[in-house]
C-alpha cells in the first residue's frame, strides 16, 4: 500500500471509529475525511503531473494543494477544539 493510500485509508478508519458523541463531532469528522481526501487527491495528480513532466500543470496545481492542505488542517483542528470544548478530550490521535 503506498504511503497516499495508507493516508486516506486512515482519515477513513478515524471517521469510521470516531467516538460519535454528537452531530457536531459527525459533522465535523466528516468534513476532516472529505478535506483529507481531496487533499491527498491533488497532491496525487502533482506527482503525476511532475512524473509526466508537465510543469505546468504542476504549477496550475501547486496553490489548489496548498489550498486543500490549509484546508485539511483547519477541519483537523476544528475536530481537536471541540473534542476539547465540548467533551474534555485531550488527543484524538490524528495526523
Ligand atoms: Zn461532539
Amino acid at each position: 500500500m503506498t504511503p497516499r493510500k495508507r493516508t486516506v485509508l486512515r482519515a477513513v478508519v478515524l471517521w469510521a471509529v470516531a467516538p460519535r458523541k454528537c452531530e457536531t463531532c459527525n459533522d465535523l469528522w466528516r468534513e476532516y475525511a472529505q478535506a483529507t481526501y481531496e487533499h491527498i487527491h491533488i497532491d496525487g495528480k502533482i506527482k503525476v503531473a511532475a512524473l509526466s513532466h508537465d510543469f505546468d500543470l504542476v504549477a496550475k496545481l501547486t496553490p489548489e494543494c496548498e489550498a486543500a492542505g490549509e484546508a485539511r488542517r483547519t477541519a483537523r483542528d476544528a475536530v481537536r477544539r471541540h473534542e476539547v470544548e465540548a467533551h474534555a478530550l485531550t488527543d484524538p490521535a490524528m495526523t
